[in-house]
């Protein structure tokens, strides 16, 4: 059986991708420090399987990251321990440096240690290539990054190129673009919506509504994750894109439609609440993934409207979800303060 691990597992991304793994016949070793966004929900029931172990650790931790990978010899790892709400990145930047860069950095000082072959999955976001008025980021542009969120991602991942260029590490990164699904930390957009909406609470967009964002459900980078694991091309980026845009102030509408619509919340009488802006604000993302449709045979295949709907349904029945976390975590506006 084929050994992996996912670094972050207890978060949104990385708990759905080690359910997905372990669907996949991996044996999953998960490393996770269980910061305030890993959800002990995300991990319910996952000890009762013989093919998953977990590990509170810090990636920065090297000696505790060497002795597991000594102990269990995996094959790859997949690196998603992050911190990643631009929000808090602005009031605490310092946290964001020390889990992405030097977290990445402690990362990469393992696997040298370890082993130089283990695979490398380094899970990174669109929001290096900063804000595009029109057109798409190929995997070619410059990176121009704009929060302390972004610069500490785009450090990482200029980290992890340079330690395949002079140490011959066997890395690969992902670009993705914003996700959405179960297990995600409600100060995040869509969850939040969502919870707001089931309690009756007006929907807070920034500014206008007007800024853009590339949607894609976790599901999908799930299996691209996998795909680039397994086919991907040591050295090279991949952007993982859904090619599907919609300006936030959409979003919360076709949320208000769907809880109307197929939830029957029909006396809801939530309303789009527009607010002062994020400083910084970046205005569009926008992912150009013609090569991981080209190398890989790859595309998104849950259209946004369905994984609207399965999305708001899940939270809808989960509602222990948003009991399991405290909500002066997600309840206060953040990332105002300078
Ligand atoms: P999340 O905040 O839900 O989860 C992050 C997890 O990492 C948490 O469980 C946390 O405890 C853990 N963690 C943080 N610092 C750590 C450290 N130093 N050592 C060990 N564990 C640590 O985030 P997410 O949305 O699941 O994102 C996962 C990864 O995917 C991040 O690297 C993020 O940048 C990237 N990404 C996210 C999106 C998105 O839309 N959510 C899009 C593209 C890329």
């Amino acid at each position: 059986m084929k050994k992996v691990v996912v670094t972050g597992g207890a978060g949104f991304i990385g708990s759905n991708l080690v359910r997905y793994l372990l669907k996949k016949k991996y044996f999953v070793i998960n490393i996770d420090k269980l910061s305030y966004s890993a959800n002990p929900y995300n991990l319910k029931n996952l000890n009762k399987n013989k093919n998953y172990i977990f590990f509170k650790a810090d990636i920065n931790n090297k000696k505790k990251i060497i002795k597991i990978l000594k102990k269990y010899k995996p094959e790859g790892i997949f690196n998603l321990a992050a911190e990643t709400h631009v929000d808090r990145s602005i009031d605490k930047p310092k946290n964001f440096i020390q889990s992405n860069i030097l977290g990445t950095y402690n990362l990469l000082e393992s696997i040298l240690n370890y082993k130089k072959k283990i695979k490398l999955i380094h899970i990174s976001t669109d929001e290096v290539f900063g804000d595009l008025k029109s057109g798409r980021s190929s995997e070619k542009f410059p990176y121009n990054p704009s929060s302390p969120y972004s610069s500490t991602k785009a450090g990482a991942d200029l980290l992890v190129k340079s330690y395949v260029r002079t140490y011959k590490i066997n890395a690969i990164i992902s670009n993705c673009c914003n996700n959405y699904g179960p297990n995600q930390f409600p100060e995040k957009l869509i969850p939040k919506l969502i919870y707001n909406i089931i309690n009756n609470k007006p929907l807070p967009i920034y500014a206008k509504g007007k800024n853009s964002r590339e949607w894609m459900h976790v599901q999908d980078h799930c299996e691209a994750l996998l795909l680039i694991y397994k086919k991907g091309k040591i050295g090279e980026s991949y952007n993982v894109g859904s090619n599907r845009n919609l300006e936030n102030k959409e979003i919360a509408k076709k949320l208000l439609r769907i809880a109307k619509n197929k939830f029957l919340i029909k006396n809801n009488k939530v309303k789009i609440k527009f607010v002062k802006d994020r400083p910084g604000h970046d205005f569009r993302y926008a992912l150009n993934n013609k090569k991981i449709f080209k190398k890989l045979s790859w595309k998104a295949r849950i259209p946004l409207q369905q994984g609207l709907e399965q999305t708001f349904d899940w939270y809808f029945k989960n509602k222990a979800f948003f009991n399991s976390v405290s909500k002066k975590l997600y309840i206060n506006r953040l990332g105002l303060k300078k």
